[in-house]
Order: C-alpha cells, then sequence, then structure tokens
C-alpha cells in the first residue's frame, strides 16, 4: 500500500554500517542506522553488518538491544547478516571469546574465525543457484564457517569442498563474507523481496 512503507535498519553498534546502508540506499530503500529499541521498532527489515561479532554481542546487551532484536527476530523481522551479523543470527557458535552470546534465529552452528591463522582473508567466486547464473565474487575477511545446518536451514552456497558459506531460513538470510564490499547487491535485493513480502 502506498504510504505504508517503513524504513530497513542497519545495526549501527560497530561493523561496516556504511557499506550495508549505501547498498540498501542504492537499491532504493529507506535507511535508519539503528542503535536504541525505538530505533528497531521503526524499522521492516534489519542489517547485521561485518565486523566484530563480540563486540556487537556486548554493545547490544549494554544499549539494551539483546532482547528487542531477539524478540523481533522471532516475530519474523526479515534480517539479513553478513561475517560477523551471520554469527550473531546463528543458534550456536564455536570459538566465540568467553560468554559470548547470539541474537540466534538461524538453526546453525557457526564457526568463528575459522579461516583464521592460516589465510585470514580470501577471495573467490561462487555459485549461488537462488541468485541466478551469474557467479558471486564473495570477500572472506577473518570469515566465520556454517559448521552444521539444521533442517529448517538451507544452504545457499558452498566453496567447493562443500563447506556452508551462505544460508537461508525463513525470514533470515546470512553470509559468511561481505557482498556489500563487492558491488554485489543480490543478497540485499533478496532481504529487501523478503521486507516487501513481510509488510
Ligand atoms: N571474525 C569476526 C567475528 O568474530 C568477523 C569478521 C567480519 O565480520 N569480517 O565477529
Amino acid at each position: 500500500m502506498a504510504g505504508s512503507t517503513r524504513p530497513v535498519g542497519v545495526l549501527a553498534l560497530q561493523g561496516d554500517v556504511r557499506e550495508h546502508a549505501q547498498v540498501l540506499a542504492g537499491l532504493g530503500a529507506e535507511v535508519v542506522l539503528v542503535r536504541r529499541p525505538a530505533d528497531l521498532a521503526s524499522v521492516d527489515g534489519l542489517v547485521l553488518p561485518g565486523g566484530e561479532s563480540s563486540v556487537i554481542d556486548k554493545l547490544s546487551r549494554a544499549f539494551g538491544m539483546r532482547e528487542p532484536i531477539r524478540d523481533a527476530i522471532r516475530s519474523g523481522l526479515p534480517v539479513y547478516g553478513t561475517c560477523a551479523g551471520l554469527i550473531l543470527l546463528a543458534d550456536r557458535i564455536v570459538d566465540g571469546i568467553q560468554g559470548q552470546q547470539t541474537f540466534g534465529g538461524l538453526d546453525v552452528t557457526v564457526r568463528r574465525n575459522a579461516f583464521g591463522g592460516q589465510v585470514d582473508s580470501f577471495e573467490t567466486d561462487l555459485d549461488v543457484p537462488a541468485l541466478g547464473e551469474r557467479p558471486v565474487h564473495a570477500v572472506f575477511i577473518r570469515a566465520p564457517l556454517v559448521e552444521q545446518t539444521g533442517p529448517d536451514a538451507e544452504a545457499l552456497a558452498t566453496l567447493p569442498d562443500g563447506r556452508v558459506v551462505a544460508v537461508r531460513q525463513g525470514n533470515l538470510l546470512g553470509t559468511a563474507f561481505h557482498p556489500e564490499m563487492t558491488g554485489e547487491h543480490r543478497f540485499h535485493e533478496l532481504f529487501l523481496a523478503s521486507v516487501r513480502a513481510g509488510r
């Protein structure tokens, strides 16, 4: 219905907030930087940026955002998380810092810093059938891996060796890599499509 659209949000506690906001604005969305519960209440979808998941976790608790975000996810708010954002969406994490929590929602186990130590960062082209024929150029920066995918979560992309790096479950979308850094907009389009469907 014209006139009823509300903005989408980018959680703006830490991380590559601006890059996501630019991609979303470029796709025609009105974007709000979400720092407080009132900001969250004003949006129809939320992006959890890349950054440092343990810091975003701590800040979300300090800002009183953890419970509102968990509740919003449970209520079906469309959420897209990249890298640290994927970790924050996972129901289970391996190699978090002591006491690290997630918002949860995605029925997956994610290993934090899964490539750390050997190769912290790398780029590769991925087939993502849900996005069409053109491969996705993916940048991995101290990236997590999806180690286990529960029955409700769907793998959208894997590395050549079969390890899962993008998942979808209902209104939730997560990528271990950073489309917002490479001019790849199709994941954000998928997110905005589920925002429109949810309105
Ligand atoms: N290693 C980071 C974490 O644990 C994620 C890195 C990223 O978002 N590029 O949150």
